[in-house]
C-alpha cells in the first residue's frame, strides 16, 4: 500500500474536502470532554491552509442514524477547532448537511479559509455509501483527503465516495497509522511479539490467524484465554468460556506449533467469586482454578513471563486488555503490560479501542511508538484486511 500523501498533492487555490475523525465524547451539556481527536487533526488542516487551500472539513459524530439530531451537531467541535486553531472556522449550520444554500456558501471560500459542515451522518446516504450524494459532496471541492482512519474499514460516501470522485491522498494522521501497521507488520524487526487480550476469542480469530503468519510469539492473555486454557484440558470455574470456539481454540495452538510460533498463555491467574471489585481475590495457578470462581486477570508470574518476552522483542503489537482492568483490583496485568511496553526499546504499537484506553489510563501513551486512532479499523488490519476507505485512495 503506497497511497498518495499530502506532499504528492497541488493544494494552492484547490478546494480540498477533508475527512476528519471528529468523534468526541459529548457530556450532557454538550461540551467536550475529551478533544484529542481534534488536536489531533490539527497539523494536516494547518498543513493545507499554509499551502493556500480552501479547507472544508467533513466528518461524523455519534450515531444520529440518517437524522438530525441537535444534540448532534458538530457546532461545539467549530468552536474548540477555533481555539486550537487561533483562527475562525466557519461552521456551515444546515439539517440536511449540504443544502443548495450551503453549498453556494462553501464555494465563496477563498484561500486559507476554513469552514465545517454539519454532522455527515445526518444524512442517510452517506453510510449507504450512495453514489449521488457522494458526487454531491465531490461538487463542492477539487481534491479530497482522508485523515480519518477510525471510519476507513467502512466504504462511506464520505471516504470511498468522495475518493472515487477526485484526486485523493491521505492525511498526515492516517499515513503514520499506514507506516506503523502495513509496513511494521509487513517487514518487522524481529523477534516480533503480538499480545492479544480482551474479553472473546470470537472477536480476535481473524487477528490471531493472520498474526500466526507473521510473529515470532503470541502471547494470549484476557478473558480469551479462558477457552485456551480449557482447550488445554484445564478447568476454568466460572471464567468466561466460549464453549463452540474450544475446538478452534485447539486448532489454533496447532496451527501456531506447525508454523514455528511460540504461543504464551497465562500460568497463574487472579480469581474472585463475583464479577466484583470489592469481591475477594486471590492468586491461583491455571491448572487449579476452584470451580466456584472467575479469571479476571493475569497472575505475577504470567505477568514476568510476559514481560521477559516483550523485552526480548524489537516489534511489539498489542489489542486487548490482560483483565478486567476498568475494575482497580483486576487492572494490574494490564498496566503491567503497558509498563512493560512502555520500557521496551523495541517499536511499540497499541491497538485502537481498550488498549488505548487502558495506555491513556496509566498515562503511558507518549511512551508508546504508535497508538491507533481507530479501534475497529486496526483491528482489520491486524486481520489482514483491506480497508475501503484507504484502497479507495490513489496509489503514488
Ligand atoms: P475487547 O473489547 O474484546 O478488547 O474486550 C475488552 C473487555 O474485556 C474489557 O472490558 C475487559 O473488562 C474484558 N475482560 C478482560 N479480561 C476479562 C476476564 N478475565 N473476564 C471477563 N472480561 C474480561
Amino acid at each position: 500500500m503506497n497511497k498518495k500523501t499530502l506532499k504528492d498533492l497541488q493544494i494552492k487555490g484547490k478546494s480540498i474536502l477533508l475527512r476528519c475523525d471528529f468523534n468526541v465524547p459529548l457530556d450532557d451539556q454538550g461540551d467536550i470532554t475529551d478533544d484529542r481527536r481534534i488536536q489531533g487533526a490539527i497539523e494536516t488542516i494547518e498543513y493545507l491552509k499554509d499551502q493556500g487551500g480552501k479547507v472544508l472539513l467533513i466528518s461524523h459524530l455519534g450515531r444520529p442514524k440518517g437524522k438530525f439530531d441537535s444534540k448532534l451537531s458538530l457546532k461545539p467541535v467549530a468552536k474548540r477547532l477555533e481555539k486550537l486553531l487561533n483562527t475562525e472556522v466557519v461552521f456551515y449550520s444546515d439539517e440536511k448537511v449540504i443544502s443548495d444554500q450551503t453549498k453556494r456558501e462553501v464555494l465563496k471560500m477563498n484561500e486559507g479559509d476554513i469552514g465545517l459542515l454539519e454532522n455527515i451522518r445526518f444524512r442517510k446516504e452517506e453510510t449507504e455509501n450512495d453514489e449521488t450524494f457522494a458526487k454531491d459532496l465531490a461538487s463542492m471541492g477539487d481534491l479530497y483527503v482522508n485523515d480519518a482512519f477510525g471510519t476507513s474499514h467502512r466504504a462511506h460516501a464520505s471516504n470511498f465516495g468522495l475518493a472515487k470522485n477526485l484526486p485523493s491522498a491521505v492525511g498526515f494522521l492516517v499515513e503514520k497509522e499506514l507506516e506503523f501497521f502495513t509496513k511494521t507488520l509487513e517487514n518487522p524487526k524481529r523477534p516480533f511479539v503480538a499480545i492479544i487480550g480482551g474479553a472473546k476469542v470470537s472477536d480476535k480469530i481473524g487477528v490471531i490467524k493472520n498474526l500466526l503468519g507473521k510473529v515470532d510469539q503470541l502471547i494470549i492473555g484476557g478473558g480469551m484465554a479462558y477457552t485456551f486454557l480449557k482447550a488445554k484440558g484445564y478447568d476454568v470455574g466460572k471464567s468466561i468460556l466460549e464453549e463452540d470456539k474450544i475446538i478452534l481454540a485447539k486448532e489454533l495452538m496447532q496451527n501456531a506449533r506447525s508454523q514455528g510460533v511460540e504461543l504464551i498463555l497465562p500460568v497463574d491467574t487472579v480469581v474472585a467469586k463475583e464479577f466484583d471489585n470489592s469481591a475477594e481475590h486471590w492468586t491461583v495457578d491455571v491448572k487449579n482454578i476452584p470451580n466456584d470462581t472467575m479469571g479476571l486477570d493475569i497472575g505475577e508470574i504470567s505477568i514476568a513471563l510476559f514481560d521477559e518476552t516483550i523485552q526480548k522483542a524489537n516489534t511489539i503489537i498489542w489489542n486487548g486488555p490482560m483483565g478486567v482492568f476498568e475494575m482497580s483490583s483486576y487492572e494490574k496485568g494490564t498496566k503491567t503490560m503497558a509498563e512493560s511496553l512502555a520500557k521496551s526499546k523495541g517499536v511499540t504499537i497499541i491497538g485502537g479501542g481498550d488498549s488505548a484506553a487502558a495506555v491513556e489510563k496509566f498515562q503511558l501513551a507518549n511512551e508508546m511508538s504508535h497508538i491507533s486512532t481507530g479501534g475497529g479499523a486496526s483491528l482489520e488490519l491486524l486481520e489482514g484486511k483491506i480497508l475501503p476507505g484507504i484502497d479507495s485512495i490513489e496509489d503514488k
